[in-house]
């Protein structure tokens, strides 16, 4: 490359105008002129550096390559952050992508109110104003079975809540060493009891906890019996705790109140995910059962905490409840995959509850599916098998439960399966999967309908 050629091809740079005022930008109306701007203003500057270090020559300076970089650049530079993404990864409650997708029914009822107003704080009946939790609180608590129901943004606000009203003046709240977990981050029980300004009594030890450890923790003055579930971590072997009923038993002579955590709203027990159940719990005779609305209730990001009408009627009525409480989105899409749950107890209408439920044939079926349609698609460039693996629910809702689900082994003699990892995950949409013993694992249990041929496409 010699120094005429350099600067023949620097005189040859279009200008930035002359490029703003292309007919390519047609396709790229979602771009502001802001945006189109910084975007030529970068290609050109690359473009630059590029002739500098002899890597572009005139030819690459021409106004239509210029432009077509331009609005390459600008459109990725104003696509959303946040994207539909396609969990391909056998983790049915992926935390890092947003937990539960919304049933159809969810959707429909946000897509029916979203766009207006939406009566969260008036009676339609009088025209008065009312509270907008008091309203949904009675639907809630007809589908949930009990008395009442309080609704925060998410369960770890649920529950900061519940301590801070229930315990908040140092009273002492009772929880066995062997649930003082963390979850995710910055979810710790001892931090949060600590800033609700709980007095925290540990009791029993951390793999055995016994009636009589909380019996003590009653006796030196104890007045809330927390239990949490374990979540995202399991003690085996030598271990004992002491279910919720036992923990009612305890706790009423003593005139004490029993706080589940569930963590995962599992609203009726299913045998294969524990025995743990918002049912159950209520039916024990807890005061409040706190659970996530976007674990295993499928619904939007939300904490519930259901039970006794006097124990949530302070809550609602306590400062925090304000800083906590959720947005209309929310509660629309509560509402609305609370009914799916009333129409359909199995949880047929719920996309991870149909997850789970989905027969294996069913799951082999489609990843075989999926594995013809890549080789369709893309003759030898990939080699695909269906491989037998194990999905799992995820969401720190039942750590040792494995699904038996299927996936597609995709390889390719030209890429490294991390390549093609990359590739399916910066595509359009993104495809998430795991990559395992070089292989690129597609979990088929955890694609939503449509996914299969968005997943084809990505591959290319
Ligand atoms: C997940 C979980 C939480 C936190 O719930 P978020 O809805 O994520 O705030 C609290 N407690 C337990 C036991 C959990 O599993």
């Amino acid at each position: 490359m010699t120094e005429a050629s350099n600067a023949a091809a620097f005189r040859a740079i279009p200008a930035i105008d002359r490029l703003l005022e292309h007919g390519a930008w047609v396709v790229a109306r979602e771009v502001g002129r802001p945006a189109r701007r910084d975007a030529c203003r970068a290609v050109v500057q690359a473009l630059r550096e590029a002739i500098a270090a002899g890597e572009a020559t005139v030819a690459d300076c021409t106004v239509d390559v210029v432009v077509a970089q331009a609005v390459e650049r600008a459109r990725a530079d104003v696509r959303p952050v946040l994207r539909r993404v396609i969990n391909a990864t056998g983790v049915i409650l992926h935390t890092n992508l947003g937990r539960a997708p919304l049933s159809p029914a969810a959707l429909q009822a946000v897509a029916d109110t979203a766009g207006g107003y939406v009566n969260v704080e008036m009676d339609l009946d009088s025209g008065e104003r009312d509270n907008r939790l008091d309203k949904v609180a009675a639907a809630f608590a007809r589908v949930l079975d009990c008395a009442d129901v309080v609704v925060a943004n998410n369960n770890a606000a649920a529950t900061f809540l519940a301590l801070a009203v229930l315990a908040g003046d140092g009273s002492g709240v009772a929880i066995s060493r062997g649930e003082l977990v963390e979850i995710g981050g910055s979810f710790r029980i001892p931090d949060i009891m600590e800033t609700s300004g709980a007095g925290m009594v540990e009791v029993g030890t951390t793999n055995r906890t016994w009636p009589k450890d909380y019996a003590a923790a009653l006796d030196a003055g104890a007045t809330v019996l927390l239990k949490v579930h374990q979540s995202n971590f399991a003690v085996v072997g030598f271990t004992h705790e002491v279910t919720i009923e036992e923990l009612v038993e305890l706790a009423r002579p003593a005139g004490a109140l029993v706080v589940h955590d569930l963590g995962s709203g599992q609203l009726h027990g299913d045998p294969t995910l524990g025995t743990d159940s918002v049912r159950r719990s209520l039916d024990a005779g807890a005061d409040l059962v706190l659970f996530s609305g976007d674990k295993l209730l499928g619904g939007p990001q939300c904490g519930i905490a259901a039970g006794r009408q006097e124990v949530i009627e302070r809550l609602r009525r306590h400062p925090v409840m304000r800083m906590v409480r959720p947005g209309k989105l929310t509660l629309v899409a509560l509402e609305a995959t609370l009914r799916a749950w009333e129409r359909d107890p199995t949880g047929g209408e719920i996309p991870t509850a149909a997850m789970l439920a989905r027969p294996l044939e069913d799951v082999t079926a489609a990843a075989q599916s999926l594995a013809a349609a890549i080789i369709h698609a893309h003759g030898d460039r990939y080699a695909t098998e269906v491989v037998a693996v194990d999905a799992t629910t995820g969401g720190g809702s039942s750590p040792l439960v494995r699904i038996a689900s299927a996936a597609v082994a995709v390889t390719s003699s030209q890429d490294s399966a991390n390549a093609i990892a990359d590739r399916l995950r910066r595509s359009d949409p993104p495809v998430v999967a795991r990559v395992e013993d070089g292989r690129v694992l597609l979990d088929v249990r955890t694609l939503l309908s449509g996914d299969l041929e968005n997943v084809v496409t990505s591959l290319r």
